[in-house]
């Protein structure tokens, strides 16, 4: 099949078909992963492999380890170091897995079939373009840059989202130094050469700026002493504060911290050009105000890659930055298609939309009324369904069910607790505001890979649909199959440079300075994927604490 035309078949089935008897078990189902990142990684780990044909399409051949990747632009950590081979992680429990490594540019939901384009472009033919069919497609693409269109972005900036990018940036920080060092450079010149910008105040702008700053006052300082005076960083913020995703103590420790560091932070500037020297920023009292740079990182937001924005388009999810997916992570509309990690995000399913059907359900003496003891029954199941209902009470302090109902009722009824229908859709009328979107990172992206891969392996109990028949809540059958996704947040850090971190921990659990420095490098130390990895990492941090970090290109 692979003589003919531009697109060559890339398909096993012909060849099971002969090699085996046509009464004997099923073949078994085609499993595509696109995506070798954080959520299909996850998903391969844990996937049962003996039970699909399982081909994974990446245009990398490893896992990149994102969370040390600003690390790795100073040399704190090797780029060698943060990367698996993603054969090497396939081929311990397993042989049967296909990797090709190839980008996937265009998804057919009607043909069941992926198209990819070799990343070296080898093919008889020449382009290297081939199709894979499947009959479960996993899409874990992560997400892409976003310049939100700002112009100059692009052709000046430099960016952070990939191994590539971090040793780029690495090269260009010490080019930087050393054209600074040439003779015949005026102060002026200096000083622009040695600005370093960062745009985005978020976790990896903000570590980005503290590792430069670690590199300058360690290292570089020591190497150039005659420029050291004219290194400037600086932190563009739109927002009104740095690490606006964490607790404000945190946000408030980081930038205190870096103001004595003498990293400027401009909050409230929204960069609106950049030109090859000069960064324009906007902001709404001082208006429009241009600086010198001599290198520029853009960290502002992530984008949607074009083959999921093509994909949207087909299946009409237009005006949208993600893939929607249901609460078991399969794309709405999409039978076969599930999507996990950064590319999509599910919708999680209000209770007033359900309301009537959810009261019926509760109501099983039809009496068109609900008892308190009706509506505990299905309370559990209703939490499950419809998360939100048990956030909500958290954040009223409502201790049960029947606090709610007491709203809506008033008191009066005390006792005799029942409501009818109107009563039950004001009781919990308030209930979906709780609806909350997960963000965007590698700990959702693993845990959803991890989920969906216990649902494949348990496809065989749940024919009908791979989430299985737990549609709606309380009616006993949906019991032993499997539950949505629910994400378990287990905190996150950012570190701040001079072995300083912060970190904010479930049940509200704030810590900040050297000690969380330390619980940093041994949480990160034992997420690494592999042994070898880890070794690495820990043995590349024990040189940068002896030697100091590595200033050759
Ligand atoms: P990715 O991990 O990005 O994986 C996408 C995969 O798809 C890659 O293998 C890519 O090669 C592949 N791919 C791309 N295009 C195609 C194509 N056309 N066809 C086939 N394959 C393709 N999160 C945290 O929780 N904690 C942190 O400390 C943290 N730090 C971060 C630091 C940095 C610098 C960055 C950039 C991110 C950080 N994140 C962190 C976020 C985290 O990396 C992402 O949320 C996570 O990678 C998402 O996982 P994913 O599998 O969806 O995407
Ligand atoms: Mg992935
Ligand atoms: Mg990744
Ligand atoms: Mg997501
Ligand atoms: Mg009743």
């Amino acid at each position: 099949a692979s003589g003919g035309g531009l697109v060559a078949y890339a398909d096993s089935a012909g060849e099971n078909a002969s090699s085996e008897p046509s009464q004997e078990a099923p073949r078994k189902k085609k499993v595509v992963v696109l995506g070798t990142g954080w959520a299909g990684t996850s998903f391969l780990k844990d996937l049962d492999c003996s039970k699909y044909e399982v081909k994974v399409i990446s245009p990398r051949n490893y896992f990149a380890f994102t969370p040390l990747l600003p690390s790795v632009t100073c040399g704190t950590v090797e780029a060698r170091s943060i990367v698996e081979p993603i054969r090497k992680m396939l081929d311990k429990k397993r042989k049967d897995v296909a990797f090709y490594e190839a980008e996937c540019f265009k998804i057919d939901a009607s043909k069941k079939a992926v198209h990819c384009r070799s990343a070296v472009g080898t093919n008889f033919d020449g382009n290297g373009d081939f199709m894979v069919d499947y009959d479960y497609l996993v899409v874990a693409l992560g997400a892409t840059v976003n310049t939100f269109n700002t112009p100059g972005v692009m052709e000046n900036c430099y960016f952070l989202k990939e191994v590539e990018d971090a040793q780029k940036i690495r090269r260009n920080v010490i080019d930087c130094f050393e054209k600074a060092s040439l003779p015949n450079i005026s102060e002026e010149e200096k000083r622009k050469i040695l600005h370093f910008v960062i745009i985005g105040g978020g976790p990896t702008g903000v570590e980005f700026a503290a590792e430069m700053h670690d590199f300058l006052v360690e290292d570089l300082v020591k190497l150039y002493p005659a420029i050291q005076d004219f290194v400037k960083i600086t932190i563009i913020q739109s927002g009104e504060h740095i690490l606006n995703m964490f607790d404000q103590r945190i946000a408030t420790f980081a930038e205190m911290k870096f103001q004595r560091d003498g990293i400027e932070v401009n909050t409230g500037f929204r960069v609106v050009k950049v030109s090859d020297d000069l960064i324009t920023m906007k902001s709404k009292s001082l208006g429009e105000v241009s600086v010198p740079y001599g290198m520029a990182v853009w960290s502002a937001g992530i984008g949607t890659r074009p083959v999921i924005m093509d994909f949207m388009q087909q299946i009409g999810q237009t005006n949208r930055r993600v893939l929607a997916t249901n609460e078991w992570l399969r794309v709405h509309e999409c039978d076969n298609i599930y999507a996990i990690g950064d590319c999509a995000s599910i919708t999680q399913r209000k209770i007033m939309d359900d309301i009537s059907t959810v009261f019926k359900m509760a109501d099983k003496d039809n009496s068109g009324t609900l008892t308190l003891k009706e509506i505990n029954d299905v309370l559990e199941d209703i939490c499950i369904r419809y998360p939100q209902v048990e956030l909500y009470m958290k954040s009223m302090h409502m201790l049960d069910i029947r606090d709610l109902i007491k709203d809506a009722i008033g008191d009066s009824h005390k006792e005799s607790m029942v409501v009818n229908i109107e009563e039950f859709k004001k009781a919990l009328s308030h209930v979906d505001s709780q609806v909350k979107s997960i963000p965007a990172t590698a700990q959702v992206a693993a845990q959803q890979g991890h989920y969906l891969a216990e649902c494949f392996n348990k496809m065989d109990q749940c024919k009908e649909h791979p989430e299985g028949p737990l549609r709606m809540t309380g009616t006993g059958s949906g019991r032993h199959n499997f539950r949505p996704f629910r994400y378990k947040h287990l905190g996150q850090f950012a570190p701040l440079g001079g072995e300083q971190a912060a970190a904010e921990l479930p049940g509200d659990w704030v810590s900040m300075g050297h000690s969380t420095q330390w619980l940093w490098y041994s949480v990160y130390a034992s997420k690494q994927v592999s042994w070898r990895t880890r070794m690495l990492v820990v043995s590349d941090w024990t040189r940068r604490f002896i030697f100091g970090r590595d200033s050759s290109r």
